[in-house]
């Protein structure tokens, strides 16, 4: 994909618009030690845009999901955010920029309560008093959670865990949230749910990478789709042209 529009959303290209990229991946290679997972791929995710990142079991997604955050360093290639070539930089380091990472499963701490999940990473970036006021806006984002803000995670159910997963990366105001198998094993309800709070950060202004198996449900809320396929990108395009694709209903 080039660099600048391609990923824009839909709104803002009708309106002829140039939309900035945030974060790009430059002919990227990579994988776990000898293995390669990841084969020459490049993309770019416009600024306040959703891009869904799809593909079967091990083609790689959460590999790219790494990959955005730092987590997987590339063997080759670069990855870029804001115009900055920030390859090879510590994960805390991508964390700082206001890249934010759900991953996937339940990564909670699952013997401190709700609130002591959300403070942990709060503490890290905000003087004492504002903790407050960002639990308070977190828990208006997710009033499920404030309910049960003195209950240890590990109590939870499994969507309100990937909820909260999801409340942590965001309370640290970020520009960029990449959520990795946000619905994997949730009731459908609950889905609906979880990516009725994913256009709410959207529409917040955050620019989000979604890694998903549930590719309907990706498929509503992105402006792009990448279909990776054994490590390379098999489509990049509309959510209409993936439809198409994967031999969905329009
Ligand atoms: P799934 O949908 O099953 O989660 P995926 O598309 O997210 O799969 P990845 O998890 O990115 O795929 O895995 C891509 C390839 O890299 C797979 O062959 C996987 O076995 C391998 N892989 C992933 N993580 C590791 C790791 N930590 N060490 C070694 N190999 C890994």
């Amino acid at each position: 994909m080039a660099a600048d529009t391609p990923n824009a959303p839909p709104n803002a290209m009708a309106r002829g618009m140039t939309v900035p990229t945030l974060l790009e991946l430059r002919n990227v290679d990579a994988g776990y030690g000898p293995f390669r997972a990841i084969f020459d791929v490049s993309l770019s995710i416009a600024k306040g845009s959703v891009l869904a990142v799809l593909g079967p079991n091990g083609a790689g997604k959460t590999t790219i999901a790494r990959l955005c955050s730092g987590l997987v360093v590339p063997t080759s290639g670069a990855v870029v955010f804001n115009g900055v070539d920030i390859t090879g930089k510590a994960a805390y380091e991508f964390a700082r920029l206001g890249i934010a990472h759900a991953p996937e499963g339940r990564s909670v701490f699952a013997t401190l309560t709700v609130a002591e999940n959300l403070e942990l990473p709060l503490r890290r970036t905000r003087a004492r008093g504002e903790v407050e006021t960002e639990m308070q806006r977190a828990f208006e984002i997710f009033p499920k959670l404030a309910e049960r803000r003195r209950q240890l995670a590990g109590t939870l159910s499994g969507g309100e865990q990937r909820m909260l997963s999801l409340a942590r990366a965001i309370v640290e105001d970020a520009a960029f949230v990449i959520a990795d198998e946000l619905s994997l094993g949730l009731a459908p309800i609950i889905v609906d749910e979880v990516y009725a709070m994913l256009g709410r950060i959207r529409d917040g202004g955050a620019t989000l990478l979604i890694v998903e198996q549930h590719v309907r449900h990706a498929l509503a809320l992105a402006d792009a789709v990448v279909i990776l396929d054994r490590g390379a990108v098999g489509y990049a395009g509309t959510p209409a042209g993936a439809r198409e694709v994967l031999g969905l209903a329009i």
